[in-house]
């Protein structure tokens, strides 16, 4: 039935969203469970079992969430190149699921070599689904970015359920448990994706489609084994962390070189686009280092500095699991709002372009920290203060993610042309991992050497450190405010 469609005809939707995009919401949803469900345990894993002191463990949690955002752009390459959309994010899943049932069978002994089977799918798996969203609309369709707004909501229920849920059981039942249970949530996801793909018409088929099958099967097979052999090499470089910072040297201008040699291909136009949209990914890049403190010197913040009430001592809620999950639930809360104003504004032709976007999105996390800095100003002697207060940053710095996480997937699809698509949207998840990267140093520099101070003196010490980052922001966004008009001559017809 639903085979026969053509892309005209998924494209020619009535309302505000193509169906197909529950489909791939609840497919990444299941995956972004079993992602955040892992990430959730690693550092705690590695601490309370393997016992790795805290600062290796840090970095090692570093090096595994940067490699996992490195692949993605190599996953995006393959796919773009022999695989396709499917096959790739196939490939990812069944990986990502082997990863958990390895890790799961024995956490202490296969947990290195888990997490790597673990990077490589989510490589194969995460760029690809996102760049599918982008082709169920026609270029020029302004309900894109409230589609890609509504796939973010899926990201973030997944991530909520999985980073409450499976650290949850690994701390209270067992880490087998735990880690199986990332497994079998992968493998709903999965199988949601085998079950409605048909309804995508020719959306992520092979690009080798017309190639003898042979010949095809050659290259796929070829791809599956050579992101398998690459697993222990990569095993090998997560657990010395030192071999991460060589490779974070290379792969970034590799990357560039190799683009700028496949956009020696294009057309004058497509090129300056392909400019902006390498543009977009260095501001990128800025903001995940800032916004990225969550995972980092954040939770330790949270750990030493927080009471544990919540709404005026309404609640009660531990920091920590607090500021992993408020994030979340306030994308989940405000994403289809703002994907809506966007709409309602674009139909007034009010709508700020991308760059715009972009830039406030600096404003508001330079807000955000601004508020996490004065949080010194409520606390008591002891250096405790108000998780109230911690809680309203988060909402403001949840606003700047919303005008830049979800607009830049978009950007991505309506930027390079479309058969560079899979690796462009690999270099927006690469410039996360050089985000994740930069974290890291920048969270060690705010709590370097601190490992003896009172609560208080972190405290002043923790805060100083975010109005420093919140003057960064600023800078950030009046910077890209002011070349705005320049990116988006840049940008041509996108908006
Ligand atoms: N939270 C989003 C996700 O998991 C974006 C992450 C990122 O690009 N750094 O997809």
């Amino acid at each position: 039935m639903s085979q026969e469609l053509t892309l005209e005809q998924i494209q020619d939707f009535k309302g505000q969203y193509p169906k197909q995009i529950w489909y791939l919401f609840l497919t990444e949803m299941w995956e972004r469970f079993c992602f955040y469900g892992m990430r959730g345990m690693l550092t705690v894993f590695m601490v309370t079992q393997l016992m790795i002191n805290e600062e290796k463990a840090n970095l090692q949690y570093g090096a595994i969430q940067a490699f996992i955002y490195a692949f993605t752009f190599i996953g995006g390459l393959f796919a773009d190149k022999i695989l396709g959309f499917r096959k790739s994010l196939f490939w990812g899943g069944i990986l990502m699921i082997i990863g958990s049932f390895i890790i799961a069978s024995n956490p202490k002994e296969f947990f290195y070599i888990g997490t790597c089977f673990t990077i490589v799918g989510t490589g194969f798996f995460k760029p690809n689904i996102s760049t599918m969203v982008g082709d169920l609309y026609k270029p020029g369709d302004n309900r894109r970015d409230a589609g890609f707004g509504l796939f973010y909501t899926g990201i973030n229920l997944g991530a909520l359920l999985g980073g409450l849920a499976c650290v949850w059981i690994g701390k209270e039942y067992s880490w087998n448990l735990a880690f199986s249970f990332a497994g079998i949530v992968m493998i709903i996801g999965l199988v949601t994706f085998i079950f409605t793909q048909r309804t995508l018409g020719p959306i992520g088929l092979s690009p080798l489609k017309d190639w003898a099958i042979n010949k095809r099967r050659m290259y796929e097979i070829g791809t599956f084994i050579l992101s398998i052999a690459c697993i222990p090499l990569l095993k090998v470089m997560v657990s010395k962390t030192e071999y991460t910072d060589y490779f974070m040297y290379t792969i970034g201008p590799l990357t560039l070189i190799y683009l700028f040699y496949e956009m020696t291909k294009l057309t004058a136009d497509e090129r300056k686009k392909m400019w902006a949209a390498i543009l977009f990914s260095l501001f990128s890049i800025l903001f995940w280092a800032f916004f990225e403190q969550s995972g980092g010197s954040l939770s330790l913040f949270a750990l030493n500095n927080l009471h544990d009430s919540l709404l005026g001592g309404m609640l009660k809620v531990d920091p920590n699991a607090w500021n992993n999950a408020s994030n979340s639930v306030f994308v989940i809360i405000f994403s289809w709002i703002v994907g809506l104003i966007w709409i309602w504004l674009a139909n007034r032709k009010k709508e700020p372009n991308s760059v715009v976007k972009f830039g406030i999105s600096f404003l508001f996390l330079s807000g955000g920290f601004y508020i996490f800095y004065s949080t010194r100003f409520f606390a008591d002697a002891t250096g405790k203060t108000s998780q109230d207060i911690f809680t309203i940053a988060w909402l403001v710095l949840t606003f700047g993610e919303l005008c830049l996480s979800p607009i830049g997937l978009s950007l991505m699809t309506k930027l390079a042309p479309k058969k560079l698509w899979g690796m462009m949207m690999g270099l927006w998840f690469l410039a996360s991992a050089y985000g994740q990267y930069a974290a890291g140093i920048l969270g060690a520099g705010i709590s370097g050497g601190n490992e003896k101070a009172t609560a208080a003196e972190k405290l002043l010490v923790y805060t100083a450190g975010y109005k420093q980052l919140a003057i960064y922001a600023l800078v950030g966004g009046i910077v890209l405010l002011a070349i705005s008009p320049l990116i988006k001559k840049m940008m041509g017809d996108v908006k």
